[in-house]
Order: structure tokens, then C-alpha cells, then sequence
């Protein structure tokens, strides 16, 4: 006699699903499911089992008819209603795309039957700092783009008729045909220009007055575009459907691509930064102390241990001063600090004679006056190593072209030697 009687946890899973109250009203259910779908959307690396348990409990939830059931007697009983056709199970893409008019994830097309086309999506360059990206902000950018005329509902005409192009019979493409020679034509298929390659043309008389029969009109939109902390260079930010209508079209998006700015005084690397900073030779060796200012304005005050000696081309780093981690802001990477120490040009005999009274003695100072005697002396001077390499590599060039002439027949070598 218990067998039909529904469990009393079953009419509370879909809400749980979604993450609203078994008392939410229509609009919450749409907002939860909207931010839940998104978040978990396959092509966004989300779990497709937890994608289509979203869209299951949204589908039945929205529809208040299954709704009731399903709060009267669980899941099971909407089963049962549905028969065994198995109707209940609704693709989770279908849902969502009815939801969204579109997939927001790139014109991933599936080939389940869409008829509509895409619209292209609208790529557009963002210049952000790195102070930008190290403290987050959103800027604000107007941009015009086409819609669908509303009074005609981009249709383009007042009674919503449409008659065949007589360009291209209602084709919407036109044949042109090049002669390429005597017997030789090249055929070409191209959009007709009298329809813009929709196949129908409006009569005059019919034309919507707002739109002129254009179906589109232009808007001024203004988006704010959230540039998060720790985002990446390259990093897309994708307003979905914010790209131009068009009748009969899926609206594409608008996607805002990062470029970071070079910054004179940091250097990132992912969630690193690096600065360079150059101590005098005093510094290195009996300790520094100076003041960075960071992409934030806050002062940091950088220093040595008591001791320390820095050495040249040495990386230092301070943990937790890097860049915030994307979606991880609390989290920071390192900033490292590579250290150019500067030596004096020259010193004076004094100099000399008080730093060797301090410092470890010259190994140099161990030769022996008899070990002398044998030597041969040497001078050293001063060289541009980079000038040097480059004098080699062109010598070994002209010699390797001499040689090259010396294949090359008389006339070149006569050439040569003058
Ligand atoms: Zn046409
Ligand atoms: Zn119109």
C-alpha cells in the first residue's frame, strides 16, 4: 500500500539544483538558472551531467503546469505523465538555446537541425595598464550597432509581405560568367546585389516607414566592461547577442579581446611581476634600502639583511606582491627584483690600499718573485665583445664568399684581386 506514494524529498531536488527557495517566483528561477547554466555550459569546461540536470530542473520548473505536479508528487509522477516515449529526455542544448536565442559560446554550430544562421560575432581590441589589471576597474564604451527595426519587426515592409527578386529569382545568388579564353569560361557564384542576397525585395509602396525597408535601424549602446583583477593579455570578455541583428539571424556577440599595455617599471610573467632595480657596489656589498612604489600607489619599502651582499645579475623576490590570480583576486603571485650592481671605472692606490685592508686577502699576492722571473708579461685592453663577434662572423662571411669565386670562374677572381 506504500508502493505509490511518493517520497517526501523528491519534490525538492530541482530547487536545490537551481539554488532557489521551493517558493521562488518565475524570474528567480530564470536568474538561477541563466548564472547556473552559464557557469556549468560544457564548452566552458563545466560537467555535462551537472548541465543537464540544470537544464532538466529549469525545464520543469518554468513550465507551471509540471511545476505543481512535481511539487505535489516528485519527479517520478512527471516520468510517468510523460509516457514511455521517451520525451522526457529534452536535449540540454535545446533548452538552453531557447533560453539564450544563441549559444553565447562562439558560432559552435551543433547539427541539431538550427535553422537559423549566426550572425558574425564582433571582435574588438581592449587597451588596459597593468595598473588596470592589478586593481580591476570597468570602463565604459559606446558602441553603435543594427537591430531589428521595431516597427516592422524586421520585416521591412508594412504588411509583412515580401515579393520574389526579380534580380535572382529568389535565390538570393546570381552567376556571372568570365571568358578566359576561346574555349574557356569560368563560372562565379556571388550574393545579388538588388536583394542583398535575401531572395525578396519589398514593394515601394509597402516599405516601412522607420526602417525604409531596410529591416535594420542603427542604435547607440553603451556597454560597461568589467576588467577583472589578474585577467590575462588576450583574455576575452564576451557580451553574448550584443553583436548587429539581422532577420532570421542568431545575434552574435561582442567579445572584447585584452591588450596589456607595456608598463615602464614591472615586467608580468602569468601572475609574476618583475622589476629591475641597480645598486652601487657600496650597496651590494654593505647593504640597501629603497622605496618601490607599487601599481596600487602603496609604498613598499625594499632592504637588505644585516650582511647581505647582493651580487651582480641576482634575482630576489617578495611573496604575495606579484599580480592577483583571475578569479582567485586574494591569491598574488611573486615579485621578483633583478639586481644590476654598478662598479666604480677606476680606483686610486689609496682606495686600493684601504678596501684590501678589509677585504679577504689577493690569492694574486702568493706568487713568488722566483715564479715571477719565469713569466712572460702581458697587457690587458679593453674589448667591445659584441663589436668583436660581429668583426668575426664577417670575416668568416667573406671568406666563405671568396671561396664561392673561386668556383665561380675566372672573371670573378680577376674581379676579386683588383
Ligand atoms: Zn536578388
Ligand atoms: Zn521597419
Amino acid at each position: 500500500m506504500f508502493g505509490r506514494a511518493p517520497k517526501k524529498s523528491d519534490n525538492t531536488k530541482y530547487y536545490e539544483i537551481l539554488g532557489v527557495s521551493k517558493n521562488a517566483s518565475q524570474d528567480d528561477l530564470k536568474k538561477a538558472y541563466r548564472k547556473a547554466a552559464i557557469k556549468n555550459h560544457p564548452d566552458k569546461g563545466g560537467d555535462p551531467e551537472k548541465f543537464k540536470e540544470l537544464a532538466q530542473a529549469y525545464e520543469v520548473l518554468s513550465d507551471p503546469e509540471k511545476r505543481e505536479i512535481y511539487d505535489q508528487y516528485g519527479e517520478d509522477a512527471l516520468k510517468e505523465g510523460m509516457g514511455s516515449g521517451g520525451a522526457g529526455g529534452h536535449d540540454p542544448f535545446d533548452i538552453f538555446q531557447s533560453f539564450f536565442g544563441g549559444s553565447p559560446f562562439g558560432g559552435g554550430g551543433s547539427s541539431r537541425g538550427r535553422r537559423q544562421r549566426r550572425g558574425e560575432d564582433v571582435v574588438h581590441p581592449l587597451k588596459v595598464s597593468l595598473e588596470d589589471i592589478y586593481n580591476g576597474t570597468s570602463k565604459k564604451l559606446s558602441l553603435s550597432r543594427n537591430v531589428l527595426c521595431s516597427k516592422c519587426k524586421g520585416k521591412g515592409s508594412k504588411s509583412g509581405a515580401s515579393t520574389k527578386c526579380m534580380g535572382c529569382q529568389g535565390s538570393g545568388m546570381k552567376v556571372s560568367i568570365r571568358h578566359l579564353g576561346p574555349s574557356m569560361i569560368q563560372q562565379m557564384q556571388h550574393p545579388c546585389n538588388e536583394c542583398k542576397g535575401t531572395g525578396e525585395t519589398i514593394n515601394d509602396k509597402d516599405r516601412c516607414p522607420q526602417c525604409k525597408g531596410e529591416k535594420v535601424l542603427q542604435e547607440k549602446k553603451v556597454l560597461e566592461v568589467h576588467v577583472e583583477k589578474g585577467m590575462q593579455n588576450g583574455q576575452k570578455i564576451t557580451f553574448p547577442g550584443e553583436a548587429d541583428e539581422a532577420p532570421d539571424t542568431v545575434t552574435g556577440d561582442i567579445v572584447f579581446v585584452l591588450h596589456q599595455k607595456d608598463h615602464p617599471r614591472f615586467k608580468r610573467k602569468g601572475d609574476d611581476l618583475f622589476v629591475e632595480h641597480t645598486l652601487s657596489l657600496t650597496e651590494a656589498l654593505c647593504g640597501f634600502q629603497f622605496i618601490l612604489t607599487h601599481l596600487d600607489n602603496r609604498q613598499l619599502l625594499i632592504k637588505s639583511q644585516p650582511g647581505e651582499v647582493v651580487k651582480p645579475d641576482q634575482f630576489k623576490a617578495i611573496n604575495d606582491e606579484g599580480m592577483p590570480m583571475y578569479s582567485r583576486p586574494f591569491m598574488r603571485g611573486k615579485l621578483y627584483i633583478h639586481f644590476t650592481v654598478e662598479f666604480p671605472d677606476s680606483m686610486t692606490p689609496e682606495q686600493c690600499k684601504a678596501l684590501e685592508a678589509v677585504l679577504p686577502p689577493k690569492p694574486s699576492m702568493q706568487i713568488s718573485d722566483m715564479e715571477l722571473d719565469e713569466c712572460e708579461e702581458t697587457t690587458l685592453h679593453d674589448v667591445n665583445m659584441e663589436e668583436e663577434m660581429r668583426r668575426k662572423h664577417q670575416q668568416a662571411q667573406e671568406a666563405y664568399d671568396e671561396d664561392e669565386d673561386m668556383h665561380g670562374g675566372a672573371q670573378r677572381v680577376q674581379c676579386a684581386q683588383q
